[in-house]
C-alpha cells in the first residue's frame, strides 16, 4: 500500500475494504459492549482472517489472466499498410490486405495476399517506422479514417471497408474513389444546364449500398458518437508479475505515473498540482485543444481543487484527472439542447416549414452533411426542400442535384405514399442567395414541405462583404436554426472561424437583436482519430452545442455528440 509507485497491487482498495468489514462484523459485539476504549485494550485474533482475505484478494486479481504486452508482430499495426487502406470497390473487409507499403511488391501485383509470414514480419518494422515519412496528407487522412472505422463501426458498418478481389490482375491500377467515376465525360458538366432539372444531369453510376454505408442500422436513428477508450490493440497493458515491479506504459496513468504521489489526508496545494496540471495541459494541446483553452481549463480545475482534502488512497493525478474529466463533460453538454425532430414537429403543427441554414468556410462539408441530414430527416418521415443558395462555387448546384437524385432513389415516392421526399430549389449561379432562400421557403410552405435546408456559399470568416451577405440572408429569412459547419480536422482554425462567423453575424446584422449561430456541425470526425480537441475548443469558446457530427462520406455517417465518448478520447494517451 505504501509503495504503490513501485508495486501496483490492483486489489489493495478492495482488500482494505474487506478487512474493514470483516473486522467490524467479527468484533461488533465487543465494540458495542466495551466502547472505543475496548479497542485499545482488547486483543484480537485476526491473523487467520486477514490471511484468508489476502488470499481471496490475490486470487480474485489473478482470475483475470495476466495480460502480456503484445509484440509488434502480433499487433494490428504491424499488419497495416497504406496499400490496404485504399478503398477499392468490390473488396471485402475481412480480407483486408496486410501487406507492407513497398513499391516493389506493388509492382509485383501481390497486394491482395495477406501474408504475415516470418520474413515479412521481420521487415515490417522498418517499414512501419518509415510509414509516417512516406505518407502523403491524403494517405494520412485515409489511415486515420481506417483507424476510426476500425474502432467505431459496428459489425455491419464494416461492410464498407476495402475488400480485395479474389484474383487481381498484375500491374498498377488507377485509384477508384468511392462514389466517384473516373470517366471524364461524366465529370464534364459544360453541356448541362445550370438552371436545369435533374434530368439534365448526366446519369452516373450510383451504388446505393456504397452511398448508404451501414445497412444494419436502425433507420432514422441518429446514433451517438462511439468511442472505446479501451482500445484492444494499442491500449496500455499492465504486466502482472508479483516478483517484479509492474510496468505501465502509455496511457494517462503511465504519463502521470511519474508524478503519482500518495498524498494521504492532506489538502491539495497548488504546488502538488502544478506538475500534473502542466502535463495535462500539454496533453490537451496535443489532442488539438486550443492552447489558450487548455490553459484556462487547467486553471479552473486548479481553482476548484485547491484546498480540497483528498482521500487516503487517492493520488493527486487521479484527483486532478477526474476533475478535468468532469469539467470537459460539462463543457460539451449543451446548455440549450437542440432537438431538431421535436422542433420540426412543432413547426409542422403550425403549418410552416422548419428552416435550417448551413454556413461555414469552403470545403468543410456543408453540402455533404446537409445531404446526410436530409437523409436522416427523410428516414424520420419528413419531406425536405433543399435550397441551393451557394450561387457562387462552380458545381455547387450540381452537387446538390446529385444528392437530391440519390436521396430520391433511396427513398422513392412509392415508399412514401407517392410523396416526393426531397426536392431541390435552385436558380443557378450569380443570383442573390437571400432572395433564393426566401423563395424556397415560400415554395416549401405552399407545397407542404416539412423542412427547408438552406445551403450557403462557403466564405472566409474575414471577408466582410460576404459576411454581410450572410447576415442579410439570415436576418431576412429568420431560419429556425443557424448551423455553423466546421471540420474537426483543422483544430484551432475551426475555433477562429466559428468565433469570427458569430461576431460577423452580430456586426453585420441590421437587426437590433442579431441572429447568431445556434449550433455546430462538426465534420470529418473520422479523420482525426482521437485528436478531438476541436470539439472542446469550439463549445468552450461559444457555448454552442454540437448538434451533429459528420463521421464519413456516406449518408449514414452522421452522429450526435456523446460528451463522454469525446472526453474518453481526449483523456486517452
Ligand atoms: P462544402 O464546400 O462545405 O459544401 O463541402 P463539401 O460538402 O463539398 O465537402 C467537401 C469534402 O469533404 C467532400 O469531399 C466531402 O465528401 C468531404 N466530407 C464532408 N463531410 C465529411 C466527413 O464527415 N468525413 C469525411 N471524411 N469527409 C467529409
Amino acid at each position: 500500500v505504501g509503495f504503490q509507485k513501485i508495486l501496483t497491487l490492483t486489489y489493495v482498495d478492495k482488500l482494505i475494504d474487506d478487512v474493514h468489514k470483516e473486522f467490524r462484523d467479527k468484533y461488533r459485539n465487543e465494540f458495542q459492549q466495551k466502547g472505543a476504549l475496548g479497542l485499545l485494550n482488547g486483543t484480537f485474533d485476526f491473523k487467520d482472517d486477514f490471511m484468508r482475505l489476502l488470499r481471496d484478494a490475490e486470487e480474485s486479481s489473478k482470475v483475470r489472466a495476466p495480460t502480456v504486452m503484445k509484440t509488434f508482430e502480433q499487433s494490428l499495426k504491424s499488419q497495416k499498410t497504406v496499400k490496404c487502406m485504399i478503398e477499392t470497390r468490390g473488396e471485402k473487409p475481412k480480407e483486408k490486405v496486410k501487406n507492407k507499403k513497398n513499391k516493389g511488391s506493388k509492382k509485383d501485383g501481390t497486394e491482395a495476399v495477406a501474408v504475415p509470414s516470418k520474413a515479412s514480419a521481420a521487415d515490417k518494422q522498418p517499414s512501419a517506422a518509415g510509414d509516417k515519412e512516406e505518407l502523403t496528407k491524403d494517405e494520412i487522412l485515409q489511415k486515420n479514417r481506417e483507424e476510426f472505422f476500425r474502432r467505431h463501426m459496428k459489425a455491419g458498418e464494416k461492410s464498407r471497408s476495402p475488400k480485395p478481389d479474389a484474383q487481381k490482375e498484375k500491374g498498377k491500377k488507377p485509384r477508384v474513389w468511392d462514389l466517384g467515376n473516373s470517366n471524364a465525360k461524366v465529370l464534364d458538366y459544360s453541356n448541362s444546364a445550370t438552371n436545369g432539372s435533374a434530368e439534365a444531369c448526366p446519369v452516373e453510376e450510383f451504388d446505393p449500398d456504397m452511398a448508404l454505408g451501414d445497412k444494419n442500422r436502425e433507420p432514422g436513428r441518429l446514433y451517438d458518437l462511439e468511442y472505446e477508450s479501451d482500445d484492444e490493440g494499442e491500449e496500455e497493458k499492465v504486466v502482472q508479475n508479483p516478483s517484479k515491479p509492474s510496468v505501465k506504459k502509455g496511457g494517462l496513468g503511465g504519463m502521470f505515473g511519474m508524478l503519482k504521489g500518495l498524498v494521504g489526508s492532506k489538502s491539495l496545494t497548488r504546488d502538488d498540482m502544478d506538475p500534473v496540471l502542466e502535463k495535462m495541459k500539454d496533453h490537451l494541446i496535443a489532442k488539438n485543444v486550443a492552447a489558450e483553452i487548455a490553459v484556462q481549463l487547467c486553471e479552473s480545475v486548479a481553482k476548484k481543487l485547491e484546498g480540497k482534502v483528498m482521500g487516503t488512497f487517492t493520488t493527486v493525478t487521479s484527483t486532478v484527472k477526474q476533475a478535468l474529466q468532469e469539467a470537459l463533460v460539462q463543457i460539451l453538454q449543451p446548455q440549450r439542447r437542440v432537438d431538431v425532430l421535436r422542433d420540426v414537429m412543432d413547426a409542422q403543427r403550425h403549418r410552416r416549414p422548419y428552416v435550417v441554414t448551413f454556413c461555414g468556410v469552403n470545403g468543410v462539408g456543408k453540402s455533404t452533411n446537409l445531404a446526410k441530414i436530409s437523409f436522416w430527416l427523410i428516414e424520420n418521415g419528413f419531406s425536405v426542400l433543399i435550397a441551393a443558395c451557394d450561387t457562387f462555387r462552380a458545381g455547387a448546384v450540381e452537387q446538390l442535384r446529385t444528392h437530391t437524385r440519390r436521396l430520391n432513389a433511396l427513398h422513392p415516392p412509392e415508399s412514401h405514399g407517392g410523396r416526393t421526399m426531397v426536392q431541390l430549389y435552385e436558380k443557378g449561379y450569380g443570383k442573390d442567395a437571400a432572395g433564393i432562400a426566401m423563395e424556397a421557403i415560400s415554395y416549401a410552405r405552399n407545397q407542404g414541405f416539412d423542412v427547408v435546408l438552406v445551403d450557403t456559399a462557403g466564405r472566409m470568416q474575414d471577408n466582410a462583404p460576404l459576411m454581410t451577405a450572410l447576415a442579410k440572408l439570415i436576418a431576412v429569412n429568420a431560419p429556425d436554426l443557424v448551423l455553423f459547419v466546421g471540420e474537426a480536422l483543422v483544430g484551432n482554425e475551426a475555433v477562429d472561424q466559428l468565433v469570427k462567423f458569430n461576431k460577423a453575424l452580430a456586426d453585420h446584422s441590421m437587426a437590433q437583436t442579431p441572429r447568431l449561430i445556434d449550433g455546430i456541425v462538426l465534420t470529418k470526425f473520422d479523420t482525426i482519430d482521437d485528436k478531438v480537441g476541436a470539439a472542446i475548443s469550439m463549445t468552450y469558446i461559444t457555448s454552442k452545442p454540437i448538434v451533429f457530427v459528420g463521421t464519413g462520406q456516406t449518408y449514414c455517417d452522421l452522429r450526435s455528440l456523446n460528451a463522454k465518448a469525446v472526453v474518453a478520447a481526449l483523456m486517452k494517451a
